[in-house]
């Protein structure tokens, strides 16, 4: 076993009750204390307290850098069950009305934004102006160009801006991008990418384009999008698109079904992608390069994350995936640790950029050469 591999064997049996790790040296990392961690802890409230943000905060529970502390929601009655169960004192709950008052809350140092994707620039934005860091929910926009107002707002209050990409931080898949970058897969060639789901409720906001930003794509098929960056380690200079639409009642103007994609890579790699909201078990990357190749099946579910590669099964057991990515934002933000796929608002902003070629692509019928 190699030390790298060791190395996130011991993070993930460890994950709960460690200090922060360093991503990006595993030299310096054989050894783990396995006193209690008694270093900064990230203060976290959480904004949308839906489906999503019940996740972060259970996992949050054991994260060693993170502490849940308190809520911004629009549900009067959600914020009392969250009180109760969190022990979140009555001084850190807000509404969308007035959490710009936040600015006064010294018991406060970051918001994690998990509403619908088209609240995500505005909530942003103010929490940036409030002086407090930011973690969104991916999509971190509806467009690049929301993103980028983001970016440069965050910039300009001097408060980090991070996105929820929690797959950045888990095992497996770091494992693969190990392979990758030490050149055990060779020179990479192709990548494939499959997110889909078969979606329910019709009436959900996910299916509403002004909430959304559009269908699948923003919601699952970012997936693929930002996985065969972090996969080839590279950004696509060209998009192709093709959408079928099978339910045009469901999947009105604006809100995709299923669009199939294609990437160029500077380096000569290609990608194809699907993102459907009609299909279910799609949820797996694959990447080959002349000298081998690597599997991740399921690729960004929960977990447990399967994988293997030319050189076998990826064994590594399961991580909470909030858990984690909450442990190591805490360190990116509190000490400025550097993690070894970029979570920063650029990144998200990349993924905008591309997306929006992608429906180009898919409107107009013709290649999109991206400009980097
Ligand atoms: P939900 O619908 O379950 O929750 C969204 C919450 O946002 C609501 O419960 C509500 O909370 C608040 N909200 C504020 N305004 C509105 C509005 N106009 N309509 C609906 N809800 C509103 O969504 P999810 O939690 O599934 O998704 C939220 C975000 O998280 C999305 O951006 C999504 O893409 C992302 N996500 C990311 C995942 C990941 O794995 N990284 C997984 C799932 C989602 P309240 O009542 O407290 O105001």
């Amino acid at each position: 076993m190699n030390s790298r591999r060791g190395f996130l064997q011991k993070l993930v049996v460890s994950a709960a009750g460690i200090p922060f790790l360093s991503w990006d040296d595993s030299s310096q990392i054989i050894n783990f204390p396995e006193k209690k961690y008694e270093g900064p802890v990230l203060k976290v409230a959480i904004m949308g307290l839906g489906g999503y943000g019940t996740m972060v905060a259970e996992a949050m529970k054991t994260s060693t850098r993170a502490k849940l502390v308190g809520v911004i929601s629009g549900t009067p009655s959600k914020i009392k069950n969250w009180q109760a169960k969190y022990n979140i004192p009555e001084k850190n709950c807000y509404n969308y009305e007035n959490f710009d008052a936040i600015k006064n809350n010294p018991d406060i140092d970051a918001v994690y934004v998990i509403t619908p994707n088209g609240l995500h620039k505005e909530q942003t934005i103010r929490v940036a102006k409030a002086g407090k860091h930011v973690i969104c929910e991916k999509p971190m926009a509806l467009n690049a160009a929301e993103a980028k107002e983001m970016v440069d707002a965050c910039k300009k209050a001097n408060v980090k801006l991070l996105v929820g990409y929690r797959m950045h931080f888990e095992p497996k898949t770091l494992e693969i991008i190990r392979q990758r970058k030490e050149g055990e897969l060779g020179k990479i060639l192709f990548f494939q990418g499959l997110s889909g789901f078969r979606i329910g409720d019709p009436t959900q906001w996910r299916l509403n384009k002004k909430l959304a930003g559009g269908g699948a794509m923003m919601d699952i098929g970012i997936y693929s999008v930002n996985g065969a960056r972090y996969m080839i380690g590279e950004d696509p200079v060209w998009v192709t698109a093709q959408e079928t639409k099978t339910d045009p009642v469901k999947f009105k103007e604006g809100v995709d079904e299923t669009i199939q994609f294609q990437f160029g890579f500077p380096g000569g790699a290609t990608a194809s992608c699907l993102s459907t909201y009609n299909m279910n078990n799609l949820d797996r990357f694959f990447i080959t390069g002349d000298k081998g190749f690597a599997e991740l099946y399921p690729a960004t579910g929960y977990g447990p994350i399967k994988g293997r590669t030319s050189n076998g099964e990826l064994e590594y057991p399961h991580v909470t995936h909030q858990t984690v990515q909450m442990d190591e934002m805490a360190g990116i933000i509190l000490e400025g640790k550097q993690p070894i796929v970029p979570v920063d608002g650029e990144e998200g902003w990349k993924d905008m950029k591309i997306i929006d070629a992608i429906y180009l692509a898919a409107k107009t019928g013709k290649r999109v050469d991206i400009k980097w």
